[in-house]
């Protein structure tokens, strides 16, 4: 665990993990090795980061170059996982929730951005619009929704 725990934020005894395994899709590279150098919020006009998918999940990116954005789904692998109360200006004097905010630091350290595809290179798509830390792990892709024409035949 990275980050230190500020006067007043309130950490509790965190249950034994049930059963939600997930597997870890591709691993994200970024300019940032530092939380101190991240971005709080990607920007789709911050820099270019590169999205590595691994094997044997790479034929799933068929069809993906068709969009221009996507929702990235990750994990921030170095947050804490025990805060349930934070004070994130680590002012000592505005207190928020866990679920009222967007800090890294939470239960299941699940981080989604929505990106835009620059262009795919082989087995990496190219984007911008992150805020994570050099080689954080990927879960999941998806097309924005918005721009997405179903490819099933509608139901029923
Ligand atoms: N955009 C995502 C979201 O809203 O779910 C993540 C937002 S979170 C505020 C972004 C911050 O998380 C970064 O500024 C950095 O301090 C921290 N962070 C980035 N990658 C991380 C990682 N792999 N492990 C722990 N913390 C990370």
């Amino acid at each position: 665990m990275e980050s230190r725990v500020r006067a007043g934020e309130k950490l509790v005894e965190v249950p034994e993990a049930q059963d939600a395994a997930l597997q870890f899709i591709g691993r994200i590279r970024t300019p940032w090795s530092e939380r101190k150098d991240c971005p709080r919020q990607g920007r789709v006009d911050g820099p270019e980061c590169r999205v590595e998918v691994f094997a044997p999940w790479r034929e799933a990116l068929l069809g993906v170059g068709e969009y221009a954005h996507l929702d990235l789904l990750y994990w921030l692998d170095r947050a804490r996982r025990d805060l349930v109360v934070q004070n994130p200006g680590n002012d000592g004097q505005r207190y928020f929730g866990t679920f009222a905010l967007r800090s890294p630091q939470r239960p299941n350290p699940i981080g989604l951005s929505r990106v835009r595809l620059e262009r795919v290179e082989g087995d990496a798509l190219i984007v911008r619009g992150l805020d994570c830390l050099d080689g954080t792990p990927l879960i999941d892709i998806k097309p924005v929704t918005c721009e997405f024409t179903p490819k099933a035949p509608p139901k029923g």
